[in-house]
């Protein structure tokens, strides 16, 4: 059974459609998303409506979540971002049934799932929508990370921070280092915390979009190209997001 998982879309069309092609080309039974599915990019309403057709579950972001409460512990592109996309999404009286179904569904995704040893979040199992769980926490801040590490069973995946790889119990991080591909065993009895890292705005250094696939004993990230020109373009003409946030595409920050 390999399960592909895709995480912080970020309105992001051009990067989710070369991961979905990429995915295609895997043998992949099944397909679950990590929440931030919106925020930040330009076309939220094409990455929501693939996400509810294709996806068996979705889990509710902390961008998701900040269209139904005030933004104001987000940066000032971020809550732009959000302001941009509420104003797209939320449905007034005269609006189509299709709008209204799609504000329900992200209304009401769900914060945590878990599948056989497999725990699944969008940030972390304390708090699943808003922590960060960074690559750096097992050097600057272990107890933080061992407490975390306790906080579930086996093996805890997420997204959030955009940059993707693995702690194990060690404390130790490995991330994918500008590597294309990565794959990584989990041993028998062992605890890890996996990031699948982003689609549609990678924070590793690497501009390429990211998802893993997970299997009962390993998981594998995959690096997807994309034309982030066409993304930025879009960015820049809606004349409401931030420059800042089409700039970064280009850099993987
Ligand atoms: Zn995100």
């Amino acid at each position: 059974m390999k399960t592909a998982i895709i995480s912080d879309l970020h309105s992001n069309r051009e990067a989710l459609e070369a991961v979905l092609a990429d995915i295609g080309r895997r043998n992949v039974d099944d397909l679950l998303c990590l929440g931030d599915v919106v925020g930040y990019g330009p076309e939220p309403e094409f990455c929501v409506d693939v996400v509810r057709k294709k996806a068996r579950w979705c889990l509710m972001g902390n961008h998701d979540d900040a269209l139904f409460r005030d933004a104001s512990d987000f940066n000032p592109y971020a809550r732009g971002a959000v302001e941009f996309t509420r104003r797209r999404l939320n449905p007034r009286w005269w609006s189509s049934a299709e709008k209204r179904v799609r504000w329900k569904w992200l209304k009401s995704l769900p914060l945590r799932m878990t599948e056989g040893r497999f725990l699944f979040v969008h940030g972390s199992p304390r708090d699943p929508v808003r922590e960060y769980v960074l690559s750096t926490d097992g050097i600057l801040n272990p107890e933080k990370l061992r407490s975390i590490f306790s906080s579930f069973e086996r093996i805890a995946v997420a997204g959030h921070t955009h940059q993707p790889g693995i702690h194990d119990e060690s404390m130790r991080f490995h991330g994918l280092n500008g590597e294309q591909r990565l794959t990584i065993g989990f041993e028998k009895g062992h605890k890890y915390f996996v990031n699948v890292g982003s689609i549609g705005q990678p924070r590793d250094g690497d501009a390429r979009a990211c998802y893993a696939v997970l299997e009962e004993d390993r998981v594998s990230w995959y690096r997807v190209p994309y034309d982030f020109r066409i993304t930025q373009e879009k960015i820049l003409k809606t004349g409401v997001l931030n420059e800042l946030l089409a700039r970064r595409l280009a850099m993987g920050k």
